[in-house]
């Protein structure tokens, strides 16, 4: 018998717990003093990995050792999403319940794949997905369950909208032999769509991208014509994914014209509201999910505009049945005697394990009440509006796209300047490089129509008003500067 006090077990809980006291005050402080940090990091490739060991330490080291090397090595080669002048892409909170709450995940390491290898948290995922459901308005009975990202989401709600075309055992018998399917989401849909298209092996000429009209939408009309022209060339139409909030300009695409549509040709209809879903939390913004209760799949991101910290991505589906048909294998040793009264998460998607994921969501609910997310939700399209404001009251700035949420199109041009196109792309893209590289706020850009455009996403909870002043004032001062050079 081996002496137990030479056990090679977890390192001393007690240093886990005087250690763990410095970081949660550590944690506190960098949230509230992000702005001392360059937003967008200013190291170069290869500058963090040249920082670290090349080979793992041979003995132990302690926690403070690490964090020093977190400090000086790690939190210099972070892009600071939680800087409030951070604008770039869609602008996310982790914010504090949230936090706390994938905390207390990390430490109860309880895997989900079985009812039974955790009831708490399929009941918790059950209970808190269905709360969600219910800020948002869908359809009472639908089925909810978390994934990592709207990417997956999107993957398994199409890998069960083609396990729903009747005639077809895909499940069984694969593509090989059967027609080309087809699926069309606009030209504004997000690459996940597309990539879930070649991952199901549909092939990517075979997603087919609708075009979308003057504020970025899809058509209805040329969905319909395209379906038809490819039912005519002998292939198969299965799903439609309209979005609500497009990546590029958040434009939400009519849903309930494309319901129609899918209704019509017997189409599963996908919808992606990653970023954009939340707003339907607010009652005087629910229209923004109209005809999404025709839908047989919808994808909400909390990781995106819910203040939950990455990742949580919510898939509802009103067919959980075909869903659980497109995935579930049970072996001998997964099999349990609760039979039909327990959900057993594995069987919904492709991942066997799952993380404890309802609990963050579950916290940032409960702390901050439907109500208080609606406060904030808010205060987030308050500060869009504010912005949209500045820029079209600026002569030498114009908006590029309609901003129904809290993220804005625009770019520079100036009026006494020239309007050739590609030197206003050429313009725009030299301002951005600049404003970024101050360090002080962090936008990016996107093409419409051809044309460069920048674009700020309001989506932190300690960006507020003078800090979305001193972005504009930055971004008027460059381009300043830009034109006298
Ligand atoms: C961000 C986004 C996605 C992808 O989200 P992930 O969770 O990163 O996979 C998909 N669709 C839309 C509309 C998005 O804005």
């Amino acid at each position: 018998m081996g002496d137990p006090e030479q056990h090679p077990g977890d390192i001393d809980l007690e240093a886990f717990r005087e250690h763990g006291h410095e970081l949660v005050d550590w944690i506190a402080d960098y949230l509230a003093n992000a702005e001392r940090y360059p937003v967008l990091s200013q190291l170069k490739p290869g500058e963090v990995k040249g920082e670290l060991p090349d080979s793992p330490p041979e003995h132990g080291e302690s926690l403070e050792a690490i964090f020093r090397d977190v400090e000086s090595t790690i939190v210099p080669g972070l892009t600071h999403w939680n800087h409030p002048n951070f604008l770039a892409y869609f602008a996310i909170t982790g914010s504090a319940p949230g936090i706390l709450g994938e905390l207390l995940s990390a430490a109860f390491n309880v895997n989900g794949m079985l009812w039974a290898t955790s009831p708490a948290l399929t009941e918790l995922e059950e209970t808190v997905v269905d709360w969600l459901r219910q800020m948002m308005a869908l359809p009472e009975g639908w089925f909810g369950m978390i994934q990592d990202t709207a990417s997956v989401s999107t993957l398994c709600a199409l890998a069960a909208a083609r396990e729903a075309i009747s005639d077809l055992d895909v499940r069984e018998q694969g593509l090989s032999g059967a027609p080309p399917l087809t699926l069309y989401a606009s030209d504004q849909a997000h690459s996940s769509i597309a990539k879930a298209g070649i991952a199901l092996g549909l092939g990517h000429g075979n997603v087919r991208s609708v075009p979308s009209d003057d504020a970025f939408r899809m058509d209805a009309d040329d969905l319909n014509r395209l379906i038809r022209a490819d039912r005519a060339d002998g292939k198969w139409p299965f799903a439609v994914a309209a979005t609500v909030g497009t990546t590029s300009t958040t434009s939400v695409d009519p849903v309930p014209e494309i319901a129609e549509v899918c209704e019509r040709h017997g189409l599963w209809l996908h919808v992606d509201a990653a970023y954009a879903g939340p707003a339907a939390v607010l009652p005087e913004r629910r229209d923004v999910l109209d005809g999404c209760d025709r839908a047989d799949s919808l994808v909400v991101n909390p990781h995106k505009w819910l203040f939950t910290p990455i990742d949580c991505s919510v898939l509802y589906t009103s067919r959980p049945d075909v869903l659980r048909r497109a995935f579930s294998l049970v072996p001998e040793y997964l099999k349990t005697e609760h039979g039909d009264e327990a959900t057993n998460l594995m069987d919904y998607g492709v991942a066997l394990g799952r993380r404890f994921r309802g609990l963050k969501l579950w916290y940032v609910l409960r702390a901050f009440g439907v109500e208080g997310i609606r406060a904030r939700l808010r205060e987030h399209l308050r500060l869009g509006e504010r912005l949209v404001a500045w820029i079209e009251a600026d002569p030498d700035f114009e908006l590029m796209a309609p901003a129904p949420f809290s993220t804005v199109c625009f770019r520079a041009h100036p009026d006494d300047w020239t309007d050739d196109e590609a030197e206003l792309d050429a313009l725009n893209e030299r301002l951005l490089a600049r404003v970024n590289a101050t360090g002080e706020a962090y936008l990016s850009h996107t093409k419409l129509h051809g044309r460069y455009v920048l674009r700020a996403s309001i989506g932190h909870l300690r960006t507020t008003e003078p800090h979305l002043a001193r972005v504009w004032a930055l971004v008027k001062r460059e381009l300043s500067t830009l034109l006298s050079e």
